[in-house]
This record gives structure tokens, C-alpha cells and sequence, in this order.
């Protein structure tokens, strides 16, 4: 198709194609315009990271949520959920390990839980900074005031990843519960890029009742924010939530908005998400494959991992650190690539 070869040049050029030609190619993409986007964002990927591959330990630091987003397991409106948050010590003792697994990248993620006050965070984040200078230390805990941004930034956390989700307000709504708002969300994640977080937004790929015109906006608003991270994943129902029935996101799409993002934001850091490797059992090769460059295993306790169930199969949730990096780098190494102890940070 014409339009779509022009919507791809475009593309390979690292600019956005006009909307009309972005939505058709979204919709209509075939395999063969699908691979050579595939081949141009690997290539374009191991021109700025060669074959190597970030790690980031995941600290699922608690299941407690006082929002209500309709796709999420651990909603508040989840009774089935059995909710579990981590002490500053339990918290310490997974960087211990990690850091000993070789993790330089610590990810503090939970639900948005008000047991976590600026003043807890920030003293987990100073000893964390303290016991392991050579460490970024990430931080996914949701929206806060842009006062408590400001104190996590101080404190010693380098990064913040804040998924904008859905970049339609309309789509938004249909996502989230009233009293969520989409101009927060977008407004936090300016706020932390202004503050000087390497911040990161991204979205969920297949979520219900996205278009291909909502997913042209999530493009356009990230080559508009210009995010240091972008995390995107399949969505995949969750029985125990409003959207329990819905079907899942592909993992031809996710791939194809993976090469697409590498190949507008070429230097930013894009991880093949458990996602992904849930939907498939070769999802992250295959996301690595398509141009991300960041793996995130999971370093949370292991008496917990099942709790923090966002989606239904999660994988890895049986495994410890140590066994998910050695599955991960023999994943890595079997596609020619390898898992690097690095801060990984962003390179402008
Ligand atoms: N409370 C934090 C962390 C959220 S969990 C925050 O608000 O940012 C991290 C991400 O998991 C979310 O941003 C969302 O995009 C993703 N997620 C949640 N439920 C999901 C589902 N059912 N399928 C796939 N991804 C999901």
C-alpha cells in the first residue's frame, strides 16, 4: 500500500507521519512493513547499546492501592487480593541481594499506598543512596504532589516511571474511575521531568477500547514529552476486575509499536516488559528483537511475588532473583545479546 510506504519512510527517518497516514499504518500494517521497521529498529538500537542489555530489579514494595483503575488486580475494589507492603528493612534487604545478583538499577514500585509518606520514601531512598552510591534507584509509586517529587528527587532517586496509560482524555475515562484525571497524570509527568528525574511514561497496548487513533496520540505525546523511559506492554485481563472478560493485547502490535517507538525516540530506554513475556513465551527475545534494550526481573520476596498480581499468569512469580537473571541471561545470550551490570542511565 502507497500510503503506508510513505507512513514507513517517514518512520525510518525517526519522524511521526501525518495522523491520517499514522492510523492507517497502524491499522492495516502487514508483516512485510512490520519487519522492516523490526530490522531498522534493531539496528538503530545496537547503533546506542551494541548488544547489550540493561537490567533493572523490580521491588514490588506494596499491593495496596487507594485507586480503582478498572484494569488493575490490585484495585481497591479487589477484595480477593491479599495486600502485603514491604518495611523499609525487607526493602533494603532485596537491594542487599539484588546488588550482590549484580543490580545497579533498583525499581521501587507498588500501588499508590499512603502508608508510604514523604517522609518514610525519602528515608528509604537516602539509605538506599547511601549503601549503594553507584546505584540509580527508580521510583513507580503513582501520582504524588509535585512537593513530594521534589523531596523523592532530593533524597537520592534518579528516576520515576509514570505510564500516562492512555494519552486521550476520553479514552482515559473509560479506563479509570471519575475521580481519576487524566491532566494530573500528564501534568505529573511534566513536573517530573522538570525536576530532573530521567521520567518515563508509556502505556498498555490492546487496552479496552483503544483505537488505532488512541495509539497515534500515545505516539505523538511521546515524541512531544520526550520521556528518558517508555514502558509499553500488552494489556491482559485480570478476572477479578471490571475488565475480566475483555480480551488481551497482541503481541504482533506490542512488537510493532516497540520497533516504532526505538525508531522515534532512538536513544530512549525501552524495556521488554514480564508482559510481553507473559502473553508469549518468547515475548521479551522478541521485544529485544524489535529494538528494546531493558529487561526488568523481579527481585521482590518471593512469599509475596503472587500478590503483586496485576494481570492474570504473570510469570516468574515462583522464581527467585537469582533464578530469573540466570533464565533471563541465558534468554539473552541464546538471541546473541547480553545482560550488563550498569547503571544504564540515559544518554541524551
Ligand atoms: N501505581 C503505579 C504503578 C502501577 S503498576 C502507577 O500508578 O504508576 C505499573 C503498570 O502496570 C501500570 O502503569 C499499567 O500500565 C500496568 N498494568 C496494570 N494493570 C495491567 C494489566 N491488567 N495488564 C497489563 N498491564 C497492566
Amino acid at each position: 500500500m502507497e500510503q503506508n510506504t510513505f507512513a514507513i519512510q517517514s518512520i525510518l527517518r525517526g519522524e511521526l507521519p501525518e495522523d491520517e497516514l499514522l492510523i492507517c499504518l497502524l491499522d492495516t500494517f502487514t508483516d512485510s512493513e512490520a519487519a522492516i521497521l523490526r530490522d531498522a529498529a534493531q539496528k538503530k538500537a545496537q547503533e546506542t547499546f551494541g548488544n547489550r542489555v540493561y537490567i533493572r530489579g523490580l521491588i514490588e514494595i506494596s499491593n495496596y492501592c487507594k485507586n480503582d483503575c478498572y484494569y488493575c488486580g490490585i484495585r481497591r475494589s479487589n477484595k480477593n487480593a491479599v495486600r502485603y507492603r514491604l518495611s523499609k528493612e525487607q526493602i533494603l534487604s532485596c537491594c542487599k541481594s539484588g546488588y550482590a545478583l549484580g543490580f545497579r538499577t533498583f525499581v521501587l514500585q507498588g500501588g499508590e499506598d499512603g502508608y508510604y509518606t514523604d517522609e518514610l520514601m525519602c528515608s528509604v531512598v537516602r539509605e538506599i543512596r547511601e549503601n549503594y552510591p553507584d546505584c540509580a534507584i527508580t521510583l513507580s509509586l503513582g501520582e504524588r504532589s509535585r512537593e513530594s517529587y521534589k523531596k523523592l528527587y532530593e533524597a537520592g532517586a534518579d528516576r520515576y516511571l509514570l505510564r500516562h496509560e492512555t494519552a486521550d482524555p476520553e479514552h482515559y475515562k473509560k479506563l479509570h474511575p471519575p475521580e481519576m484525571s487524566y491532566e494530573n497524570r500528564i501534568k505529573s509527568l511534566y513536573e517530573l521531568k522538570e525536576i530532573g528525574f530521567q521520567t518515563g511514561a508509556g502505556f498498555m497496548v490492546g487496552s479496552p477500547g483503544q483505537t488505532a487513533a488512541h495509539l497515534a496520540r500515545d505516539l505523538r505525546f511521546l515524541c512531544e514529552l520526550q520521556p528518558q523511559m517508555c514502558g509499553i506492554g500488552p494489556f491482559i485481563p485480570h478476572r477479578d476486575t471490571p475488565f475480566g472478560d475483555k480480551a488481551a493485547g497482541t503481541l504482533r502490535t506490542t512488537l510493532f509499536l516497540l520497533s516504532v517507538i526505538r525508531l522515534l525516540l532512538p536513544k530512549v530506554l525501552l524495556p521488554a516488559t514480564t508482559a510481553l513475556g507473559t502473553i508469549d513465551p518468547k515475548g521479551r527475545e522478541l521485544g529485544i528483537l524489535h529494538g528494546a534494550n531493558v529487561v526488568m526481573p523481579n527481585l521482590s520476596p518471593s512469599e509475596h511475588r503472587a500478590d503483586y498480581s496485576l494481570y492474570d499468569n504473570k510469570i516468574c512469580t515462583g522464581d527467585e532473583a537469582a533464578e530469573c537473571i540466570r533464565c533471563l541471561s541465558l534468554r539473552m545470550r541464546s538471541i546473541g545479546y547480553q545482560i550488563v551490570t550498569d547503571r544504564g542511565d540515559y544518554q541524551a
